[in-house]
This record gives structure tokens, C-alpha cells and sequence, in this order.
């Protein structure tokens, strides 16, 4: 199986509300901070109850998938988001929202 990238509309605070961060072996939990998450059939995180929809990692920049690739592996369920897609997109709205208070 061959893996690119595609472009979809998203509603940035469902993408926000049900993300979690993996590395290779463990995931992070951004509701919470809760670290060591393992992966394999996670739905949910085991401290908070936060339902995970979409998964991103560090490590997946550009041209640098395997990551990717081992993830969707393990999380056939979930939505690969680009790091730095989540990461610009999260910094344009906390941006916008400290001009709003
Ligand atoms: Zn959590």
C-alpha cells in the first residue's frame, strides 16, 4: 500500500477535541497530559475518556512517513493529521483568540 497526502475540509475543534499525539511506541493525550498511552486499539484515552478520532506525531514531517505508516497500522480507526498542518492551524486560532479577549 502506497501513502500520500490528502487535503480534506475539517472542523478544527473536533480535529482538536479528538487528537492524539503518538510516537512510536506510546501515545500523548492533549486533554489531559497524560503520557504512555499504549496504541494498539486505543479508541479512547485510558485517563480522561477523550475520544480519539485523529492522530498526529512529531515525527511525521514532509517526506518522513514511516511513522505514518506504522501508526495507521496500529490505529487503522484513526485519521493521520500533518503535524505541522495541526501545529499551524492551532497556533492561526490561539492567535486569533488572544485577539479576542
Ligand atoms: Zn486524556
Amino acid at each position: 500500500m502506497e501513502y500520500i497526502r490528502v487535503w480534506t475540509e475539517v472542523d478544527l475543534k473536533d480535529v482538536e477535541d479528538h487528537i492524539v499525539i503518538v510516537d512510536d511506541k506510546y501515545g500523548h493525550c492533549p486533554a489531559c497530559k497524560k503520557i504512555g498511552i499504549e496504541l494498539i486499539n486505543l479508541k479512547k484515552c485510558p485517563s480522561c475518556g477523550r475520544e480519539f478520532k485523529y492522530v498526529t506525531s512529531k515525527e511525521a514531517q514532509g517526506a518522513k512517513h514511516d511513522i505514518v505508516i506504522r501508526t495507521r497500522k496500529k490505529l487503522p480507526n484513526l485519521t493521520f493529521v500533518d503535524y505541522n498542518d495541526y501545529d499551524h492551524e492551532l497556533g492561526k486560532k490561539k492567535a486569533g483568540s488572544l485577539f479576542n479577549v
